[in-house]
């Protein structure tokens, strides 16, 4: 295969997406992280979308073998941040500028219905900023409600397309019902964000491949592919983490499938290599996503040791990020950052 014509293609077989992944000469990848870079610039400008994450509880009924965060694991301290200590950070966010805010918890049923809604509608009732759900598979009913409440977005990652590792690394869940909550979400009318964890543990190149074909047939608007970092008192706490430039190369990759789809460069990236969120964003990615959990509970949210900037002052660290950002010469965006696709209106 010659990769400049592989480069130039509107639309990649599974075959040419191993290729690329495969890639090792440092050329090579280099002409792959510029194309990608140029198609990034082509689709979605210069533009950094931030998304103010909120961590507002690390209570989690689920026991993903990857995740520090897992209900087995009795060695983390637990909390859950009070409404008005949600809302009162929301404000805070959209007074940086930042029009996204990101609810974030384990599968937590004690956070029900009625308590997401109220919050969205708190938060609704004072600015226009958009709101994404990452609270792990709920109800149907829950998301509809959620939705009702003035909730614009749902991450839910499919953390692996292989059935069988899916099923090894989740326990109670099962890979057909993950996807079918990703097409709920789509068809209610939420902007919907995927993806998957590289370098889990059994996980193959070709895996990685069919994940982004998944994301590529999920039509999404957002596509999260970050690295997995071993957590201590997880099964997988003495695995190997996932490599720093395999991430770079299924970002640029991803870019090249998916093309004006919202890409992040990831916090575990950025965790792994000190200049993580500057390479993600000259390979592919146009989004960022700052931890703005208030002292004392993001020290608590421990999916993986070490994340970057967790001993910071929340704010600060979003300044310093809008910084690296601009360092390279990119723009910060001080808009919601909608999907670059066509939204349905909700039913
Ligand atoms: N509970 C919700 C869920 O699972 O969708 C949201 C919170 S969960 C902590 C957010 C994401 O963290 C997961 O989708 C997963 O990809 C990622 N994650 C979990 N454990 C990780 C690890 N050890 N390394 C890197 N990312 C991890
Ligand atoms: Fe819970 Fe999400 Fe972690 Fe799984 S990935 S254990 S659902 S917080």
């Amino acid at each position: 295969m010659k990769l400049e014509e592989i480069l130039n293609k509107e639309n990649y077989s599974r075959d040419e997406i191993i290729y690329l992944l495969n890639l090792k000469n440092p050329e090579e990848m280099q002409k792959l992280y510029k194309h990608a870079d140029e198609v990034r610039k082509r689709y979605c400008g210069d533009e950094v979308h931030m998304r103010g994450i909120i961590e507002i509880s690390n209570y989690c009924e689920q026991n993903c073998l990857y995740c520090g965060l897992r209900e087995d694991n009795i060695s983390l301290e637990r909390f859950r941040m009070s409404v008005e200590e949600i809302i009162e950070t929301a404000n805070q966010i959209t007074k940086l500028g930042i029009f996204t805010i990101v609810l974030q918890s384990g599968e937590d049923s004690e956070f029900d219905a009625d308590f997401i809604s109220h919050i969205i509608f708190s938060i609704k009732q004072k600015s226009n900023a958009a709101i994404t759900l990452s609270l792990g598979e709920r109800g149907f009913d829950e998301y509809r409600a959620w939705k009702i409440a003035g909730a614009d977005r749902y991450l839910l990652k499919h953390e692996t397309s292989n059935k069988k590792l899916y099923s090894l690394y989740h326990s109670k869940q099962k890979l057909i019902d993950r996807i079918n909550h990703i097409k709920f979400l789509k068809r209610i009318g939420y902007q919907v964000g995927s993806g998957n964890m590289i370098g889990l543990p059994m996980q193959t190149i070709e895996d990685i491949a069919d994940d982004i074909l998944l994301c590529k047939e999920l039509d999404l608007d957002m596509a999260a592919f970050g690295p997995f970092i071993p957590s201590p008192n997880t099964p997988y706490h003495s695995k190997n983490a996932g490599s720093p430039e395999l991430t770079l190369k299924v970002t640029a990759v991803l870019r090249l499938v998916l093309k004006n789809v919202h890409i992040p460069a990831t916090t575990a990236l950025d965790t792994l290599d000190q200049l993580g969120r500057e390479k993600g964003l000259n390979v592919g990615a146009n989004v960022i996503m700052p931890d703005l959990t208030p002292h004392p509970y993001r020290d608590n949210y421990q999916i993986y040791p070490g994340k970057r900037g967790v001993a910071d002052d929340p704010v600060e660290s979003a300044l310093k990020l809008q910084r690296r950002v601009e360092a390279l010469g990119r723009k910060i965006s001080f808009s919601r950052g909608d999907s670059m696709k066509i939204v349905l209106p909700a039913l």
